[in-house]
């Protein structure tokens, strides 16, 4: 397959992200497009197209947006507010995709924003940006004044009679805060924790109004496919899986950054674009999204990277976040270093993942550390598996699955280190965890 740049077609132009560039490039014509059709036309759009939710889940987007109850055609029809959030909380280990994504073209995520407003009838939508990208936040407050300056925001956009303000907001670095309903309490000026759900934010999300929650590269994608069509879109990508992403290839490949391609490619293919493996290395282990999905194998290079193939195969594309590591890097010190990061962003609102992920820190530690003994490995696994499919959001699964698959592929790795002393690798050969 060859590589499909749309979202990221111009990231090298020196002024990506200003309007001019962006018009220059055909920007604002998806708007254009959807302005002209009813937003039910534009909901059965995305829908035709197929469009799933790229931070990590897949959720048909144009469904997602269909689950906004319509009382009429305006905003100001509805008897309860809707609201668009768009996720750009993005925090996930290896994911990094979101932030070039605003930093060279945030027009692409105001202009999706504008679409998908129209289409569920709401008239006011947020940004939940991570705090502490200063500059993507810059950058994404300028792109939306020079919206409004435009008539793109505000009241009667393009003289439509549609009128939509965009708010940017800034969290303040908590990982839990990704999750949509914590998402949503902490832009609400709460604490951010997990809601029950359901409901989920369609039915009841921000101030208890009918809320689509949609990741920032989903929403970029929507313009495109206003302007270029659903037969365009479908002929990338698979029959399920469609359309083109972003790939976030990182850690031991000579040339690690984004790579957009038709959904289906396979991390062979993406090596061959990005220089491989580093030179005089082989490939160890890698995630096809992120660290909170199950790791791969070389036995995987060939597995096709959408939704589908990845799960069929053990796994989940989550946020295409391919991090790749060599034979220099011990399997238990990359997986503690995650687990760390959990039981560090663990919000304590549940019991397995508060307790559970600390404890797995421990058992890691002293394998690590050379005072592991004999049972720590069934314990390790046992301790994984009261938090796995146990706890209250996510974040306990993503705790617990690299744990679990790395144990299924090397575990002579970690005997080793129970039985050895400590761990056998040494710690300045990979550049990635010394
Ligand atoms: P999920 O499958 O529970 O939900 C996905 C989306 O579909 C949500 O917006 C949800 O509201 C909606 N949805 C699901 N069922 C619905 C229904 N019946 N009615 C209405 N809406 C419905 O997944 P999740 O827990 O929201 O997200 C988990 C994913 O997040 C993981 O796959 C992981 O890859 C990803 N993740 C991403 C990051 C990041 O930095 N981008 C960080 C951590 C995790
Ligand atoms: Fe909080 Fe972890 Fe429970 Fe999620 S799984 S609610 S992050 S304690």
């Amino acid at each position: 397959m060859t590589l499909t740049p749309v979202l990221s077609r111009y990231w090298d132009h020196p002024r990506s992200w200003t309007l001019e560039t962006y018009r220059d490039h055909g920007g604002y014509d998806g708007l254009a497009a959807a302005l002209a059709r009813t937003p039910d036309e534009v909901i059965g759009l995305v829908k035709d197209a197929g469009l799933r939710g790229r931070g990590g889940a897949g959720f048909p987007t144009g469904v997602k947006w269909s689950f906004i109850p319509q009382d009429g055609p305006t905003p100001a029809d509805q008897s309860v507010p809707h609201y668009l959030v768009v996720n750009a909380d993005e925090s996930e280990p290896g994911t990094c995709k979101d932030m070039p994504l605003l930093m060279a073209t945030p027009h692409a995520l105001v202009e999706g924003m504008i679409i998908a407003a129209y289409a569920i009838r709401c008239a006011r939508a947020f940004v939940y940006l991570r705090g502490e990208v200063v500059p993507v936040l810059r950058r994404l407050q300028t792109a939306v004044a020079e919206a409004y300056d435009a008539g793109y925001l505000g009241t009667d956009v393009l003289g439509s009679g549609f009128d939509l303000e965009l708010v940017v907001h800034a969290g303040a670095g908590a990982y839990i805060c990704g999750e949509e309903t914590a998402l949503l309490d902490s832009l609400e000026g709460r604490r951010g924790q997990p809601r029950l759900r359901p409901p989920f934010p369609a039915v009841a999300g921000l101030y208890a109004g009918p809320t689509v929650v949609n990741n920032v590269e989903s929403i970029a994608s929507v313009p495109s496919i206003l302007a270029n069509g659903v037969d365009w879109f479908r002929s990338m990508g698979s029959e399920k899986s469609p359309g083109f992403t972003l790939y976030s290839l990182s850690g031991h490949v000579e040339r690690p950054g984004q790579y957009e391609a038709p959904l289906g490619i396979t991390l062979r293919e993406l090596l061959t674009y990005a220089g491989g493996v580093r030179a005089g290395h082989e490939l160890k282990f890698w995630t096809p999204g992120g660290s909170s999905t199950p790791i791969f194998t070389a036995e995987h290079l060939d597995v096709p990277l959408d939704y589908e193939g990845v799960a069929a195969a053990g796994s989940m594309l989550g946020t295409k976040a391919l991090q790749i590591f060599d034979e220099t890097t011990c399997v238990v010190r990359a997986v503690r270093r995650w687990s760390e990061f959990y039981a560090h962003e663990s919000c304590g609102k549940c019991t397995p993942c508060r307790e559970g992920t600390y404890w797995l820190v421990q058992i890691l530690a002293r394998m690590e550390e050379g005072t592991a003994s004999e049972d720590d490995l069934q314990k390790l696994l046992d301790v994984a598996d009261s938090i796995l499919g146990k706890s209250f959001c996510a974040l306990g699964d993503g705790a617990s699955s690299p744990i679990v698959s790395s144990v299924r592929f090397f575990r002579e790795e970690y005997l080793e280190h129970v039985r050895g002393g400590g761990c056998p690798f040494d710690p300045h050969a990979s550049t990635l965890m010394a």
